[in-house]
């Protein structure tokens, strides 16, 4: 596949890539201003829209109030959120790989879902 990278599709991929970590638009545009000055937040939207579409990026809610955008790693991962503290807890894939399976049989629907987000309470939420 090839996908056309635009400078500033690219800049905001090595971003993605360098950081490692769930960015917001606002994070990503912030971070990227020094290196393209003119780079305005609509180009980063439709920037992160495209790479999503590619399935370069993931987008997720995380429960911050505004979708998060990580790179998409050789290695699918997933997470588990406490909506009390909102620590942020790594699922594997060969947790939630099986469940997606399920879905593909039994609703005839290829999954697309590159990062599943799931809330909870944690343990030291459910004390208190
Ligand atoms: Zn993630
Ligand atoms: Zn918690």
């Amino acid at each position: 596949m090839t996908v056309r990278m635009t400078s500033a599709r690219k800049a905001i991929l090595e971003e993605l890539e360098s950081s490692k970590a769930h960015l917001t638009i606002n994070q990503i545009h912030e971070r990227l201003s020094g290196r393209l000055p003119s780079l305005n937040v609509s180009t980063v939207y439709r920037s992160l829209d495209f790479l999503s579409q590619n399935g370069l990026i993931s987008i997720s809610d995380m429960g911050v109030g505004t979708p998060v955008y990580e790179i998409m790693k050789e290695e699918t991962h997933h997470h588990l959120v406490c909506s009390s503290c909102k620590q942020v807890i790594e699922l594997e894939n060969d947790l939630v790989a099986p469940f997606f399976e399920q879905i593909e049989k039994e609703k005839k629907t290829k999954v697309i879902t590159n990062h599943l987000v799931v809330f909870g309470i944690c343990l030291e939420c459910k004390e208190y």
